[in-house]
């Protein structure tokens, strides 16, 4: 049950831990990687032929940018393989900032409002809370490692 003391130390090792991740997540873009082929119109060329698969691959690195999608092409090798990772890091930044976004709501469930108090609302707090204190620091003194 979140709201433990001790968790929150724990729950800050973690969060650090992925911020620190984040930062050596490296380059990075949006956009997807489809591999297309296409048929050159020719009539005499192999690809006419209703069965062919059509002429590459090549490959386009897509994105929507403002409601439209724009396409780059790549071609196979260092350039296309430098694209995937640059988009593969993405999702890895996504899913880290999806991770580090779900501890810092549950650090902010668990972090007690009055220092040193507990966490979770619960109890009665017929006094209203404490109003007018100076604003609240939201680090907290680092714990001894
Ligand atoms: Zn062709």
């Amino acid at each position: 049950m979140p709201g433990e003391p001790d968790e929150l130390p724990e729950l800050e090792r973690r969060r650090e831990e992925l911020y620190r991740e984040l930062g050596q997540v490296g380059d990075f873009r949006r956009g997807s990687l489809n591999e297309v082929r296409r048929k050159c119109g020719k009539p005499n060329c192999a690809c006419a032929a209703p069965d062919h698969p059509g002429h590459g691959p090549q490959w386009n690195l897509t994105r929507k940018v403002e409601g439209r999608t724009r396409a780059v092409h790549l071609r196979p090798g260092p350039e296309l393989e430098k694209a995937r990772r640059e988009v593969a890091a993405y999702e890895r930044f996504r899913d880290l900032v999806g991770e580090v976004t779900e501890v810092n709501e549950v650090i902010c469930q668990a972090r007690p409002a009055v220092p040193g108090g507990t966490a979770g609302g619960e109890g009665p707090s017929g006094t209203g809370g404490e109003k007018g204190g100076s604003a609240r620091r939201s680090r907290r003194r680092s714990p001894p490692r």
